[in-house]
């Protein structure tokens, strides 16, 4: 592992990942100064805690390299636009995330890792992954940004046999030598593009997650852009792709997940080698994208040799967590789905693709997207549209594009009272047999702390109304 004894590090930014990386490296004998751009009360709170410890606190100025800097350690949210790391290469100074710094860590003969990334469903599908390794017998734990730190889970007491970790863009963007056992890529679309640069930036270290892998590159066979980073990754000689698909596979791809049931139909067209893991059924909720992330799931547990049959035990054991495609009641035959944690487009239109005939619940922080090709695409599955939320105009326009006939209640107020009537309202457009689904498309941030809290005050709206 990295040897930290006297070394001159700079830890940039205070919070979830800056104070206890600061902590962890002042324990193994490292100088640590810690620079941060604001000085809030919080961060006077974080920065007396870690000054007590002996470590070094510059608030208020997280761009001036400190003297003597040998690493910096950076929250994984720091753009690399900014001037500390200009700096920081002008003195040939390396730039370490979190993940890295866990990576190097490590100690010798450590668990290995399975890495999943992709512009939506890494939490579930590391959750998953995680169900499954925990069915056939493994010591293992979802990592990342969810569950247990990476640093704690790498040098805690706890021991495991392998680990399922999540990896934002931006960790891979400060991740140079992280090297999985096996890494899936689920899914690319524009998402904090303004943080990388570009859209080209954005899949490059999103396929970070590839390069050096030693058994399985996982890709979705639906999206092209994920194969071409598998393409162009530097893996290990021997290491295989393996695509995962709701459809059956064909002749030219790279690889397929050998043995998974997708459907019915891949049953009956199944390759030679085929072999079948588990049911769609087994899989909750089993809208499609939720499948994909099954699937990826399980080639990532494949890879890692575990038998099939955990497969399926572990797929049934997982339960999805909160805000995601979440059922909440069925009122006079229309189901209420909370989809809360659909704050980008490309999430929420893969939870309208899962209904058949939807009122739907939208709007919010748009973060710059267009909504354009997501009404498109699902107009024809849509009975009405309930608008919250700032930046709901932007979808309104598109509607009134690409959907005239579909009627929408355009709910002007942002205050946290609009969510119960909006539900009224959606009741009210809805008919037997509808889904009225809360899929923001938007993040949360303009009426509500998050996208937990909105989630809820949907659920807590529903239940007012029911009763
Ligand atoms: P992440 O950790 O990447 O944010 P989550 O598992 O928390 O992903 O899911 C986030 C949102 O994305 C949810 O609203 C969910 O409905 C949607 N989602 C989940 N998996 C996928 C997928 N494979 N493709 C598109 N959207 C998805």
């Amino acid at each position: 592992p990295f040897e930290c004894q006297g070394k001159h590090v700079t830890v940039a930014g205070l919070g979830v990942s800056g104070v206890p990386a600061a902590k962890v490296l002042h324990g193994l004998g490292a100088k640590v100064t810690v620079v941060n751009d604001g000085d809030d009360a919080r961060a006077r709170e974080q920065a007396a805690g870690l000054e007590a410890l002996g470590i070094t606190v510059r608030l208020g100025d997280g761009d001036t390299l400190p003297e003597g800097t040998e690493l910096i350690v950076t929250a994984p949210g720091w753009r690399p636009d900014k001037p500390l790391f200009a700096a920081a290469d002008e003195a040939g100074v390396p730039v370490w995330g979190d993940v890295e710094l866990a990576w190097r860590l490590r100690k010798p003969g450590a668990a290995p890792w399975l890495a999943v990334t992709g512009t939506n469903g890494k939490t579930t599908t590391v959750q998953m992954l995680a169900a499954i390794l925990k069915a056939a017998g493994l010591r293992t734990a979802a990592v990342g940004n969810i569950g247990v730190s990476l640093l704690d889970a790498v040098l805690g007491e706890e021991e495991y046999d392998v680990l399922a970790v999540e990896l934002s863009s931006y960790q891979l963007h400060w991740a140079p030598s992280l090297r999985a056992h096996s890494a899936a890529v689920l899914n690319l679309a524009p998402d904090h593009l303004d943080w990388h640069g570009s859209m080209e930036a954005y899949a490059r270290d999103k396929g970070r997650v590839y390069e050096g892998n030693r058994v399985a590159c996982v890709y979705n066979v639906a999206d092209k852009a994920t194969e071409d980073l598998v393409r162009e990754a530097d893996v290990e000689e021997g290491c295989r792709a393996v695509g995962f698909t709701l459809g059956t596979p064909g002749p030219s791809q790279l690889g397929v997940v050998e043995g998974l049931l997708v459907d019915r139909a891949f049953v009956e067209n199944r390759q030679k080698n085929a072999q079948e893991l588990a049911e769609v059924s087994d899989v909750r909720p089993a809208a499609p994208h939720n499948i994909a992330n099954a699937l990826a799931a399980a080639a990532l547990a494949r890879a890692y040799g575990v038998p099939a049959g955990a497969v399926r035990e572990g797929l049934r054991a997982f339960t999805p967590d909160a805000h995601r495609i979440a059922h909440v009641a069925d009122l006079d035959d229309v189901a209420y789905v909370d989809d809360s944690k659909a704050t980008n487009t490309h999430a929420a239109e893969a939870s309208l693709a899962a209904y058949e005939s939807i009122v739907w619940i939208a709007g919010g922080l748009a973060k710059g997207a267009t909504f354009d090709e997501l009404v498109a695409g699902s107009a024809k599955r849509l009975r009405g549209a309930v608008l919250i939320g700032r930046d709901r105009a932007l979808i309104r326009e598109a509607l009134a594009r690409h959907a005239p006939e579909v009627p929408v209640v355009d709910l002007d107020r942002t205050d946290t009272g609009a969510m119960l009537q909006a539900v009224q309202e959606a009741k009210r457009l809805a008919r037997p047999g509808d889904t009225v689904l809360l899929a923001p498309a938007c993040a949360s941030m303009d009426m509500f702390a998050n996208y937990d809290k909105r989630g809820d005050a949907f659920a807590q709206a529903v239940r007012e109304l029911g009763a």
